[in-house]
């Protein structure tokens, strides 16, 4: 199994940029690649100013951060990514786009490299079938945000090799994550129990059963969650929450796992949450 050295990274909104942080300060060289030049720019941004307050905090030395620094580039063009060992992939929570980006990936990097997703609940089984090497296709799945979350969520598709599972396993663990394996379902093991309880909390508030600050604090103070369901919605972004609970409802095929109408139309209205200062709740 090849060691990995040079990560690329695919997507600078909130999950990609903190992912190519966290690979950065540990020590490895990673590639930054958004489409929209925008938000390539932000996520430098975030970084930078990120990595200068660990260092002003004392949480990072300053040769450590430095370091950091260092090993980040960023890029418009996803043809840098070929001398890259793994590629982690975290743009919008879509099957049809995430499809896309694998061929192209399929055609970019070189042979032995391995094409990892952060999907929360897309099958990594379908996503391999858009490539040529299937046995090198994996979940790696961070949580919201992946340089403070302890946990990775494995998930290997149908085809995925020991090797392509050793050398994730061991990334994530070089990054200081624990790990859990899934097997290839919709949502895998996080999202599978987390996003019914958040739509479950949208339905709560849609037919009165409660203000979104009751609903909230009564999960806080009732079952010791550090955030509460419509309050962890707006952090994770309803339209991610939405596309999750397509998926689970598409692949699991029960009418439970139907999107709350509130759900829906605050996303068509595009009360996105935290990312668009407005969700169930408002943000200045
Ligand atoms: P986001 O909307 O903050 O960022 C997505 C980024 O991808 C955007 O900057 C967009 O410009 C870019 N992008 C879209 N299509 C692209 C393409 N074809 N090529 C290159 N860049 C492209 O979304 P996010 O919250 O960071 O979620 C990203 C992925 O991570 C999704 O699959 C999501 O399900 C997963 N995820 C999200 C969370 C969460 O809490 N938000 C947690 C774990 C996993």
């Amino acid at each position: 199994m090849a060691e990995i050295r040079s990560v690329g990274v695919v997507g600078g909104g909130q999950m990609g940029s903190g992912i190519a942080q966290l690979v950065a300060v540990n020590g490895l060289e990673v590639w930054l690649h958004d489409s929209d030049s925008t938000a390539l720019s932000k996520a430098h941004q975030s970084i930078s100013s990120t990595i200068q307050s660990l260092v002003s905090k004392g949480r990072l030395t300053k040769e450590k951060g430095a370091e950091a620094v260092r090993n980040l580039k960023y890029t418009s063009s996803l043809e840098d990514f070929g001398s890259v060992d793994i590629v982690i992939e975290a743009i919008v929570e879509s099957e049809e786009v995430k499809k896309k980006l694998f061929t192209r990936l399929d055609s970019i990097v070189k042979e032995s490299a391995i094409l990892a997703s952060n999907t929360s609940s897309i099958s990594i089984t379908r996503l391999a079938s858009a490539t040529s090497r299937p046995s090198q296709v994996i979940g790696m799945h961070f949580m919201n945000p992946p340089p403070i979350m302890k946990l990775v969520e494995i998930i290997r598709g149908a085809n995925t090799s020991d090797d392509t599972f050793n050398a994730t396993k061991c990334l994530a663990e070089r990054l200081g994550k624990k790990i859990v394996c899934s097997q290839d379902f919709s949502g895998f093991i996080v999202n599978r129990i987390l996003m019914p309880m958040i739509n479950e909390a949208f339905h709560a508030l849609y037919t009165g059963v409660a203000t979104k600050e009751d609903i909230d604090a009564g999960m806080k103070l009732g079952t010791n969650h550090p955030m509460g369901p419509l309050e962890l919605a707006d952090h994770i972004g309803l339209d991610v929450c939405l596309s999750i609970m397509k998926v689970l409802h598409a692949g699991l095929g029960d009418s439970k796992y139907a999107p709350c109408p509130l759900l829906v139309q605050y996303v068509d209205a595009g009360r996105l949450g935290r990312k668009k200062g407005v969700g169930v709740y408002k943000y200045s």
